[in-house]
C-alpha cells in the first residue's frame, strides 16, 4: 500500500499515512482538517536513488523497469 506525505494547511503538521483508496478521505492527525497538501513520498520515490538504476538511460525504455524488475516502488 502506498504512503502518503501530507501537510496540514491549517495548522502545517506534516505527517505520512497509509492511503488504501484514492477516494478515501486523508484528515490531519493534529487538528483534523482536510485541508491538505499532498507531497512526494520519500518511501515510494526511488527515482535517483544510488542504489537503483530507473530513471537513467540503460533502465528507462527496458521492458525490466515496468516489471519491478529495478524500481520496485514505482509499480
Ligand atoms: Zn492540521
Amino acid at each position: 500500500m502506498p504512503i502518503y506525505e501530507f501537510r496540514c494547511g491549517d495548522c502545517q503538521l506534516q505527517f505520512e499515512t497509509l492511503v488504501r483508496n484514492s477516494s478515501e478521505t486523508v484528515t490531519c492527525k493534529h487538528c483534523s482538517s482536510t485541508n491538505l497538501k499532498k507531497l512526494i513520498s520519500a518511501h515510494s520515490v526511488t527515482k535517483g536513488s544510488p542504489d537503483t538504476a530507473c530513471g537513467t538511460a540503460p533502465c528507462s525504455p527496458a521492458p525490466a523497469c515496468g516489471s519491478g524488475g529495478c524500481c520496485p516502488g514505482l509499480n
